[in-house]
């Protein structure tokens, strides 16, 4: 069932990246298995697929211990500071950094564990919701220079999550901001700073995003199906 919806995605993937004129290999796409059992996660293992995404650290660091294969996690959800340590030698990439203190905590906890670089991306609240963590589109330069200090944080581009709509349509506005906030950023070639990456898109939007140049589409319920926070 879950292989079935994946291939799914994928055709759907592909399908966007040729509408845009990009080749299939611009777009990550990764699998958001929180709340997911690890039964599910080794049967979309099967088909290759090495990049998964969960939003709690706990629910990371147990999966990761769970299922021995190397893979890519990428942590996706809010970070606390007092959560980095577990996930600093862990992730492939947070995307979620939105504060110095934060990108602080990790440079200090990369240190501590030798990681030379922690890849991150700088969550950006492009829609301004107020119910939404990320930093403003007008903060982030001054942000990215701060965090561009800090020796053992990578910052690798920008991420954000759209506003939940019924018609994805709406969020392409936001996704071509971002789009031009990365490149704006891009283009004043920061010492220290990779701007290549856009992580954008989710079930709902994804191939609006693609559309729009996101490097990374993060697309949970489309793969593993509805989640049950109840359970
Ligand atoms: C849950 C989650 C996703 C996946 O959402 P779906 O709508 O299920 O595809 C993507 N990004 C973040 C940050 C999430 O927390």
């Amino acid at each position: 069932m879950v292989k079935e919806n994946l291939m799914e995605v994928e055709s759907r993937v592909q399908a966007a990246c040729k509408r845009a004129g990009r080749p299939r290999e611009d777009v990550l796409l990764i699998a958001v298995s929180k709340t997911k059992p690890v039964e599910l996660i080794r049967e979309i293992m099967e088909t290759g697929t090495k990049d998964f995404g969960e939003n709690k650290v706990q629910e990371m660091c147990s999966k990761i211990e769970e299922i021995k294969e190397p893979l890519n996690w990428h942590l996706i959800g809010h970070l606390q500071r007092n959560k980095v340590k577990y996930i600093v030698d862990k992730a492939c990439l947070i995307h979620s950094v939105d504060s110095l203190r934060l990108a602080e905590e990790i440079q200090k906890e990369a240190v501590k564990k030798g990681v030379d670089k922690v890849p991150v991306l700088i969550e950006v609240n492009m829609a301004q919701e107020a119910s939404k963590d990320g930093i403003n589109a007008s903060e982030t330069e001054e942000l990215v220079r701060e965090i561009a200090k800090l020796p053992n944080v990578q910052i690798r581009g920008l991420m954000t999550i759209a506003p939940f709509v019924d018609d994805p349509e709406e969020n392409r506005v936001h996704f071509q901001a971002m789009r031009r906030l990365r490149d704006q950023l891009k283009a004043m070639d920061i010492p220290g700073v990779e701007m290549t990456e856009l992580s954008m898109g989710m079930t709902n939007d994804f191939e609006v995003a693609i559309e729009e140049g996101t490097t990374m589409v993060r697309v949970g319920t489309a793969i593993f199906g509805e989640r049950n926070y109840a359970i």
